[in-house]
């Protein structure tokens, strides 16, 4: 063997296994941070090992210490930031680094979309084997306080009850008083709930035993500043239900709808089945892009209403739709993009899979005047074949849960030469993989656009159009 391969091979994995010896847990090591990890975390490297340190950006020397060390690389916690990165922002939140949610809060919003850049692009060169460039990400409006739905899980700590967000990678609660990407109204529906709480005794969840009541509060609010509170329960009914309402109904009238949501069964989901209107409405309005849609505690809903219209404007103008196109809406959820997308086009059908979510979408067609939107309640995969079948399709929309597309609707749709895919993804590592087979199949992708509809946080959403390669 050369000794240059010897050295390249052999070299660095004996280093790595004797390394233990040299680092071990606990100690106070320095490195400097080169890399951002996919949640967020920075990256420096120490004896060959790869070393993972909340909190720390690139660019920074740190101090750490070793808590944990493994065969391939160790976790650092943050001891001291020895020379900051320019690019370090003073986290607003009082839970940072405490809360699982927002991971990016210390680095500046324009860094944090170049981040986002080079991590789709990342996943585009190394899981996908593509060279698709990416663009910079179209920014969010607001920085902060841009989500319109919150889910508070509930528990009791000793003597106090926690209302808060999931630490990192645990069920354990953060309890958080004033959500930065929350919008502040939901700030004090909070704090007259936990008056409701105390005063009442309400019984708390307890996951481990499923013994106690208030297990999560979800809070939505639309554009207008109307909120929806409800309230999961494991049974049927809360105490003093006059008080809950009396809070609310004399002290803030922007509380339009209150709902007891029954989920009696032993499960991570956060909402049951049953849901038992007891102030006001059972449902919102939310405009977007110019329509209405009604929403109810189950509707799904981009969580970032302004950059939705962001979202959406992006795809159509990338997809050019025209009045000519038939357009297949695939995970269309209650039918939002499939209805801006029934005004620029001649017909749109629209596929999904929970029932009610199909209702809703052909209740906000109605809603909308929309006479050219028909929706189907299924499996993509098992109605597409029949759809393609049965409609001239020109241009296909399609916006898959973050597993992506399942291999037979990539199969399917490459097969039927549809001219046109637009692709929303919330998850660039299965888009890539979706974007590989369908250049194997004869499509190409020119550009990935990603829109940041998650400041604060590592998630970003892309958007691509996929058009033939051979006729
Ligand atoms: N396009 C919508 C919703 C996108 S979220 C919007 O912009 O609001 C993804 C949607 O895919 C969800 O509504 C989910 O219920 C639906 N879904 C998940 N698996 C599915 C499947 N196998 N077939 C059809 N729809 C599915």
């Amino acid at each position: 063997m050369h000794f240059a391969t010897f050295y390249q091979v052999f070299l660095p994995l004996f280093s790595a296994f004797c390394y233990n010896d040299v680092m071990k847990k606990n100690d106070l090591i320095e490195l400097t941070i080169d890399d951002l990890g996919t949640d967020g975390q920075g990256i420096g490297h120490a004896e060959g090992l790869a070393v993972f340190v909340g909190g720390a950006l690139p660019g920074e020397t740190v101090r750490a210490k070793v808590i944990a060390l493994k065969k391939n690389y160790a976790v650092g916690k943050l001891d001291e930031v020895l020379a900051p990165s320019p690019m370090r922002a003073c986290p607003p939140c009082r839970v940072f680094g405490k809360c699982g949610g927002c991971t990016l809060q210390h680095l500046s919003y324009a860094a944090q979309l170049q981040f986002k850049q080079s991590h789709v692009q990342g996943c585009i060169q190394r899981i996908g084997k593509l060279e698709i460039p990416v663009n910079f990400p179209l920014p969010a409006r607001h920085e902060y306080r841009y989500r319109n739905k919150a889910a508070f899980p509930v528990r009791q700590n000793g003597g106090q009850v926690d209302i808060g967000f999931y630490a990192a990678h645990s069920h354990r609660i953060v309890d958080v008083d004033d959500c930065k990407i929350e919008p502040s109204g939901l700030k004090i529906v909070m704090s007259q709930l936990r008056v409701w709480i105390v005063k009442n005794g309400v019984p708390v969840y307890d996951e481990a035993t499923h013994t106690g009541l208030l297990r999560h509060i979800v809070l939505r609010e639309n554009k207008a500043g109307e909120i929806m509170l409800v309230l999961c329960i494991n049974g049927e009914d809360i105490p003093n239900r006059s008080h809950l309402i009396m809070l609310f109904e004399f002290v803030l009238p922007q509380v339009k709808s209150i709902i007891l949501n029954c989920n009696t069964r032993q499960t991570n989901a956060i909402l049951g089945g049953r849901s038992i209107c007891i102030y006001g409405k059972d449902h919102l309005f939310e405009t977007l892009g110019g329509l209405e849609f009604k929403i109810g505690p189950q509707t799904f809903l981009q969580v970032n209403s302004s950059q939705t219209e962001a979202l959406y404007n992006t795809l159509f103008r990338m997809l050019a739709l025209t009045p000519a196109d038939t357009v297949l809406d695939l995970y269309c959820g209650a039918g939002t993009i499939s209805l801006a997308a029934a005004r620029r086009a001649k017909r749109v059908v629209g596929i999904e899979i929970v029932e009610e979510a199909v209702e809703d979408a052909r209740f906000n067609a109605k809603l909308n005047g929309i006479e050219t939107a028909e929706f189907f309640a299924g499996d993509t995969a098992a109605l597409l074949p029949a759809v393609l079948g049965r409609e001239a399709v020109t241009a296909v929309i399609a916006d898959p849960p973050r597993k992506g597309l399942d291999e037979s609707v990539v199969r399917t749709l490459a097969s039927s030469g549809v001219p046109k895919i637009g692709y929303v993804s919330c998850n660039p590592s299965t888009l890539a993989r979706d974007l590989a087979l369908f250049t194997e199949l004869g499509y190409r992708a020119d550009v990935v656009q990603p829109v940041d509809m998650f400041p604060q946080t590592t998630h970003v959403e892309c958007v691509t159009v996929l058009s033939r390669t051979c006729a």
